[in-house]
């Protein structure tokens, strides 16, 4: 069990140091892609969207810190940043990461309240009001993803907002996702989740959802959800 974990991160780390990079530094980017990709990327950003919405709605960012745990490119970590929380912003790929900070040092007028490390979500430490984790649970199977929620949970002060693949219209999806990280030698495979299976890991580890969203393109799927301590 353990060595399966172990085996599955070391193989995702590997493909977002690797192909995984290329591939979504460009779907996360400006660059032209073709339109699987360019519909991938309109889903990601409106589930980021999605996210800020939430997050500015509330007026209070610049007294907020955040953790972006998995957090790719900058995509939400920099716009937060921009906002003026304290953002800490970690993903297990150094090239993500890396692609991360050379973002927020351009779009940035200084990195005085953004932090970047590369690290596993579940080795991080400490406290932040929220946590914020999008995207990222598809590179975790069912069995390890409690877990992990609970990790993410622990740092969390008040809030924990998560996305996922919701396992429903699933396996044609699933299809299409596999799809998505074709080969099995260069590929992580791609997990979804049932809602209720993730609310119910919420609500073990003391939180209640207050909001929910979905954002739904053809390629892309994505199920949005912030809990609250309650
Ligand atoms: N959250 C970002 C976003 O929405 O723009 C990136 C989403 S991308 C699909 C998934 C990211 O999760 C990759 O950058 C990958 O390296 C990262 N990741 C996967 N497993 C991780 C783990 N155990 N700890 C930290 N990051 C992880």
């Amino acid at each position: 069990e353990e060595k399966t974990l172990v085996d599955d991160k070391t193989i995702v780390k590997d493909y977002f140091n690797q192909t995984g990079f290329d591939r979504w530094r460009k779907i996360y980017g400006t660059d032209e892609v073709n339109r699987v990709q360019l519909d991938i990327r309109k889903g990601h950003q409106q589930t980021v969207d999605t996210v800020l919405d939430w997050l500015k709605a509330d007026n209070n960012l610049s007294e907020l810190s955040i953790c972006d745990a998995g957090c790719g490119v900058g995509s939400l970590s920099i716009p937060l940043a921009q906002a003026g929380a304290q953002v800490f912003a970690s993903d297990i790929s150094e090239k993500m990461v890396g692609e991360a900070q050379t973002r927020a040092q351009d779009a940035l007028k200084n990195l005085d309240n953004i932090q970047f490390n590369a690290q596993d979500l579940e080795q991080l430490e400490g406290e932040y009001h929220s946590v914020i984790c999008l995207d990222v649970l598809i590179h975790y199977p069912h069995e390890k993803a409690d877990e992990m929620i609970g990790h993410l949970c622990s740092l969390a002060k008040s809030r924990v907002i998560l996305s996922f693949a919701p396992k429903t219209c699933a396996l044609a999806i699933l299809k299409k996702i596999g799809s998505f990280f074709p080969g099995p030698s260069k590929t992580t495979r791609a997990y979804m989740h049932k809602e209720k299976d993730v609310i119910a890991s919420l609500e073990k580890y003391g939180f209640k959802v207050e909001r929910n969203a979905m954002t739904k393109t053809r390629f892309y799927y994505s199920r949005i959800l912030e809990a609250t301590r309650s």
